[in-house]
């Protein structure tokens, strides 16, 4: 069994290498001195806990608020104190009321000082509505909120409005059509447990907080995205309440420009959507992961290995490379397989010629797999959310800050011996951090560049630099040494509030076209944030 897993949270569930690895009962091998991988080891059970595929109406189910909004709070800031809120069923936390402070911080800790005037958390998309026109009426600005995971803390703001999702939080799935309509404030492992209990699921991250709404704008990155494509691009058609008020539904066929922009325009522009309809896919009785890991070493010769291989291989695989700052084998590579973890050996074999030091491998039921990719394997299914968002959430937040790239040429070695040598340079500095490689290829890169708002189709992998409780400087030097190997793309889901050339770096050439929807749909600019499109 794996012993010394790096147990940061952010980073175990950002990188997807899940600290259940030492919990996983079977289903383990252990290879030494670049062995292949073992194969066909025990399955874990892959119990649904506390998850069902509600029918009905989507939005609404999953609603548990009082409808009674906090009363003798003083509102300050843009809302202002003589406002009473928007009149929604659902709750109005003004600041000063209890509970305030938990309800308005977002994930990142780093915005912890930035507060709204008040948080409103609608019932439904009549509330929504509500709150939008209220919002509008009264020019209170407002940011919507899904998970709260945006790294630059989009999801807040000091005064106005914040439009807390959470109770829109449906999920149901209609087998007929082979889609599943999913409320706006869901989160991601709610989401693979209701699918993964219909033997379904759709392509997204593995942080089990993350909010569908959020990451599906910004695009969706994860395990399966090299089989099924990024979040963004199974949506079917979103439902989105825009500034006048309006409930458009954005799909092929109404609104399709707006549709077109929904996926991987990020969130926060447009208006505020409060569903998506997706396209489901089957999943396999169980599906392989792999965990790889190489001494410093031998670092620089494994991400050769890999660059020349994650993102060429069968579309059924997706894996990440991992630099951590510090411990004895800071390389590693996770990744998951739709297949039997025997094909694996031959899947590898151009990774583990170069000599890891450890391999492990196994299969997994799928919601088994999320759950140990979400470093929640060993904890019972409610505490596998952020603490404060959902009922028994045990999960920290943290504090952290990134950066992004796309590589489209393989790395020289120059480039790779820097990266190398950046994360043990990480570990000689207060905090935390590591390097991702987030490989592409596959469905997503089957897609063309203009075909979504999601332009970065034509790349070998995402980088994205970590730092967490400090380390900024070193963020900044070690993404400005890589100028010279990179696209000058960023992931808009990695947000970088730093990023000058965002525009460019996050939407290429489909910005003009974004700037057009944008202008057509909330000429006003009522929705707004520090990188919104037009700003
Ligand atoms: C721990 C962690 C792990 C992550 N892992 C991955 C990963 O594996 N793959 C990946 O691709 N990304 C990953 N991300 C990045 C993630 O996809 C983005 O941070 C995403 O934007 C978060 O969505 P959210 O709804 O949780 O965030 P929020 O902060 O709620 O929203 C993000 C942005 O979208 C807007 N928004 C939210 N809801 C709506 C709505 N209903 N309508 C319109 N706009 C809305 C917000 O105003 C904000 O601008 C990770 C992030 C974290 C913190």
């Amino acid at each position: 069994m794996p012993d010394s897993i790096d147990r940061r949270d952010f980073l175990l569930r950002a990188a997807g290498i899940g600290s259940a690895l030492g919990l996983v009962a079977g289903g383990v091998a252990l290879v030494r001195g670049g062995d292949a991988a073992h194969a066909g080891m025990a399955a874990h059970g892959a119990a649904a806990r506390g998850a069902s595929a509600a029918g009905g109406d989507a939005l609404a189910s999953g609603a548990s608020a009082t409808g009674a909004s906090a009363t003798g709070a003083t509102a300050t800031g843009a809302a202002g104190s003589a406002l009473a809120g928007p009149p929604i069923r659902g709750q109005v936390i003004k600041r000063g009321a209890s509970g305030f402070a938990q309800a308005a911080h977002v994930y990142n800790e780093r915005f912890d000082s930035v507060l709204p005037s008040l948080v409103a958390r609608p019932l439904d998309t009549a509330d929504v509505r509500t709150a939008v026109n209220w919002g509008v009426a009264h020019n209170v600005p407002l940011r919507a909120r899904s998970g709260g995971h945006s790294y630059a803390g989009y999801s807040t703001l000091s005064g106005g409005m914040v439009l807390d999702l959470r109770h829109l939080r449906g999920i149901a799935i209609n087998t007929h059509a082979g889609t599943a309509t999913i409320g706006a404030g869901s989160q991601l492992i709610d989401v693979y447990a209701a699918l993964a209990a219909r033997g379904l699921t759709i392509p997204a991250g593995s942080c089990p907080s993350v909010g569908i709404a959020g990451h599906a704008l910004g695009g969706g990155m994860g395990l399966a995205g090299r089989k099924f494509g990024l979040t963004a691009d199974n949506i079917v058609s979103a439902k989105i309440v825009t500034a006048d008020g309006r409930l458009l539904t954005a799909s092929a066929h109404q609104n399709p420009d707006l549709y077109w922009a929904l996926r991987g325009g990020g969130g926060g522009n447009f208006g505020v959507v409060t569903s998506f309809t997706f396209r489901t896919h089957r999943v396999p009785s169980t599906v392989a992961w792999f965990v790889l890991r190489w001494p410093a070493s031998r670092a620089a010769d494994a991400l050769a290995a890999w660059q020349a291989w994650a993102p060429h291989a069968r579309p059924a695989l997706t894996s990440i490379f991992h630099l951590n700052g510090g411990g004895s084998e800071p390389a590693q590579v996770t990744g998951q397989y739709f297949g039997p973890s025997r094909d694996l050996p031959g899947l590898l074999a151009s990774l583990t010629a170069t000599g890891p030091t450890t391999v492990h491998t196994g299969d997994l039921g799928y919601l088994a797999a999320q759950l140990f990719w979400a470093g929640c394997s060993s904890i019972p299914f409610a505490a596998c959310h952020t603490t404060g968002t959902r009922p028994g959430g045990t999960l920290p937040r943290e504090s952290f800050q990134a950066k992004s790239d796309y590589v489209a040429k393989p790395l020289p070695a120059a480039a790779r011996n820097a990266l190398v040598q950046a994360a043990q340079t990480r570990a000689h500095i207060p905090g935390s951090g590591a390097i991702l490689f987030d490989s592409y290829g596959g469905a997503i890169n089957q897609v063309a560049p203009a075909a979504t708002a999601f332009v970065h189709r034509k790349v070998l992998f995402c980088i994205q630099y970590l730092s967490y409780n400090g380390g900024a400087n070193w963020l900044g030097s070690t993404h400005a040494a890589m100028r010279p190997y990179v696209t000058g793309g960023a992931y808009f889901n990695y947000t970088d509030p730093g990023l000058q050339n965002w525009q460019s770096a996050y939407y290429g050439s489909n910005y003009q076209r974004l700037l057009r929807v944008r202008r057509a749909v909330d000429p006003h600019h009522y929705f707004n944030f520090p990188q919104a499109i037009g700003r």
